[in-house]
């Protein structure tokens, strides 16, 4: 079969030759009908040396897949060949403290932040993509593998990054969504569909995405700068925002996230930008808590689906060929997907 992989740090992926693999006992081999080009793809081409966790190249790209059974392997049962599933990505041992709380995303075992699939283990950007265990796949029922895919990364880490801070808001709150891309615009459907009364406002620096994200339901949607800055401050009585989620992570996003947020508040650094953000005893503003927050739960990727399946999130796809992945990648590098780009090998 044909899988996108990545061949060496920092060169160029290429669509390679691999045989399909044989799901072993426990496993599952799933048909890929969707895999999500995420922005962390990008952060991992770009990285200059072996990621903390992450085995040599190569290894197939792609860690946000939904697709059909393909086969099973010896042993495994609940799932018949056909069956239309989103499949968890990150990868624990399944038997520490966390893992077995369904957090495979903090497996302790790996120390967090396990490379999951797409980077350690071959991902999705391939015909066929082996599942270590049933447990990672989440039927479906009547969504399309295609369009649901990205649920798994840009849905499952928005869905965890707003759920740990509802509490914060209540009627006359305020959330803040910094970089409506992919991520951004699933946390706007996210914070709508949970937190009706909350006053949502979107900043970027594309104002085409900025449309968008006023089309996801933001009640505002600013370009950023001080004059964003200036705006959130008014809009929340000069207190700042109870929720600022900073999906880009750089100097300027960071910095503006501390001087939106008020006190008491939740700073939520979600991208990867891999700027430090200053902290010192005024800023951010008092006990206001700095997270940043990895992936999500094999339980909430079931309420994500959950709300897909009621109509509430709805990911904005754009779909290309696996011959065209490298363009996939291309657009989204210089800004121009307006949502996600998903690759569709089977099309
Ligand atoms: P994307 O490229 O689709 O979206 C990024 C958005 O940020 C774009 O709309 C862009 O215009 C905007 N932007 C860039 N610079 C900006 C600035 N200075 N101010 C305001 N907006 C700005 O990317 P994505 O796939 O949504 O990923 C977003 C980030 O989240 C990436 O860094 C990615 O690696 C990271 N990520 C983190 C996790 C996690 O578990 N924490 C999971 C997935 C992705
Ligand atoms: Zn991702």
């Amino acid at each position: 079969m044909q899988a996108y992989q990545l061949v060496g740090w920092q060169q160029p992926p290429e669509l390679r030759e691999v045989p399909v693999p044989d799901p072993g006992p426990g496993q599952v081999l799933v048909k890929v009908g969707g895999a999500g080009a995420c922005h962390s793809d990008l952060h991992i081409m770009e990285a200059p040396a072996p990621l903390p966790g992450f085995t040599s190249p190569p290894f197939t790209l792609g860690h946000e897949n939904a697709g059909w059974v393909e086969r099973l392997g010896p042993g495994v049962t609940g799932f018949v060949p056909g069956d239309p599933v989103i499949v968890y990505g990150s990868w624990g041992c399944g038997v520490c403290a966390n893992c077995r709380e369904s957090r495979e995303n903090y497996c302790q075992t790996l120390g967090g932040q396990g490379p999951g699939l797409g980077g350690g283990h071959d991902g999705g950007m391939a015909e066929y993509l082996l599942v270590p265990a049933a447990r990672y796949l989440i039927p479906l029922g009547t969504l399309d593998p295609r369009q649901a895919a990205p649920l798994s990364d840009a849905g499952l880490t928005s869905y965890h990054a707003v759920k740990r801070s509802l509490h914060l808001l209540g009627p006359g709150s305020t959330a803040v969504v910094i970089g409506a891309g992919g991520l951004g615009q699933m946390t706007i459907q996210i914070l709508r569909a949970l937190s009706a009364a909350t006053t949502v406002v979107a900043v970027d620096t594309d104002a085409g995405k900025l449309e968008t994200a006023k089309r996801m339901g933001a009640d505002e949607a600013l370009l950023s700068g001080d004059e964003a800055i200036k705006r959130i401050k008014e809009i929340t009585g000069q207190q700042g925002a109870q929720l600022v989620l900073d999906m880009v992570g750089v100097a300027p996003t960071l910095r503006m996230a501390a001087q939106v947020a008020r006190m008491l508040g939740h700073l939520t650094i979600v991208g990867l930008g891999g700027a430090a953000l200053p902290v010192n005893f005024s800023s951010p503003p008092h006990e206001c808590s700095v997270a940043s927050p990895y992936w999500g739960s094999l339980t909430e990727l079931t309420e994500v689906i959950t709300l897909a399946q009621q109509g509430k999130i709805k990911m904005l796809v754009e779909h290309f060929p696996l011959e065209r992945a490298d363009a996939a990648y291309q657009l989204l590098h210089d800004g121009k997907i307006q949502g996600r780009a998903v690759v569709t090998p089977q099309a």
